[in-house]
């Protein structure tokens, strides 16, 4: 175990090399007393337990998981780009550049979908890019699966982080994991081509307002089609956002788009 790379909320993450073939790791090393004092457990298994199900070039792929009495290891891919937000917050990009990452968390958000996965806390700090520069989607820490879903088929819990969540999970009455999380994916498209945030005011009361109104103005600079998608994207009624499917035909998305290949194990116990 090597370096330090970064700290979370239970755990830090240290660089690894595998032994036997020198390849390099990331290590999420997590303090299994702090996490049961806290009552998170449930919150780490689940995280665990979402990227074994969710293999897919753009997902951050788990390895190994070890433990023992006091910490748990998990053995992750390396990704050695950084983190999105880095990336955005030296300036906005161009829209070539903009729609590849776009193309690329819309292909995960699909796999993970399609899988009954819903990630729930979509924004570029939990975006990472690996060295060709191809996104990696990590934190399932707040993911949802099929088993959390109440009765009226919806999920309840309201959590994200507040400048990219949907405006159905701030009204408390339920809501589409896969739509919210479409929302989300707006919000990003939208920090991508601009630099910074749609829905942006220093009064977080302010910024809810303009989040549930779908109050929002594109910088000059976007070009009419990604102007035409991220309103079909930022649609306060979940049932008239425009769908992952619908996504993959606008014009604009599926400019030099490759769809790849994902493969998914059978959902292991951890
Ligand atoms: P929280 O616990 O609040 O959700 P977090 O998402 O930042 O916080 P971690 O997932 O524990 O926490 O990651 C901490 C940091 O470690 C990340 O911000 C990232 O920079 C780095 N990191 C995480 N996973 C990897 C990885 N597979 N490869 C390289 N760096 C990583």
């Amino acid at each position: 175990m090597g370096r330090l790379l970064g700290q979370g909320t239970f755990a830090k993450v240290y660089h690894g090399k595998q032994l036997n073939s020198g390849d390099s790791v990331a290590i999420k090393v997590i303090n299994k007393d702090r996490v049961r004092k806290e009552g998170m457990m449930d919150q780490i298994q689940r995280e665990i337990s979402v990227m074994r199900l969710v293999r897919h070039p753009n997902v951050v792929e788990i390895k190994e998981v070890m433990a023992t009495k006091t910490k748990i290891f998990v053995i992750m891919e390396y990704v050695k780009g950084g983190e999105l937000f880095r990336k955005v917050s030296k300036g906005r990009l161009k829209e070539d550049p903009a729609r590849k990452y776009f193309q690329q968390i819309i292909s995960a958000v699909d796999f993970c979908h399609s899988r009954g996965v819903f990630h729930r806390d979509l924004k570029p700090e939990n975006i990472l890019l690996d060295e060709n520069d191809n996104i990696k989607i990590s934190d399932f820490g707040l993911s949802a699966l099929p088993q959390h879903l109440r009765n009226d088929g919806l999920l309840h819990t309201q959590c994200g982080t507040p400048a990219y969540v949907a405006p159905e999970v701030l009204r408390s009455k339920g809501y589409d994991g896969s739509k919210a999380d479409i929302w989300s994916c707006g919000v990003i498209l939208f920090v991508l081509l601009a630099g910074f945030l749609p829905f942006r005011d220093e009064n977080i009361m302010d910024m809810y307002r303009k989040v549930f109104r779908a109050e929002f103005e594109c910088p000059p600079w976007f070009s009419s089609e990604s102007k035409r998608l991220i309103s079909k994207l930022l649609v306060v009624d979940p049932c008239k956002r425009i769908t992952v499917p619908a996504i993959m035909r606008v014009p604009w998305f599926v400019k030099g788009f490759t769809r790849p290949v994902a493969f998914s194990l059978d959902q292991e116990k951890f």
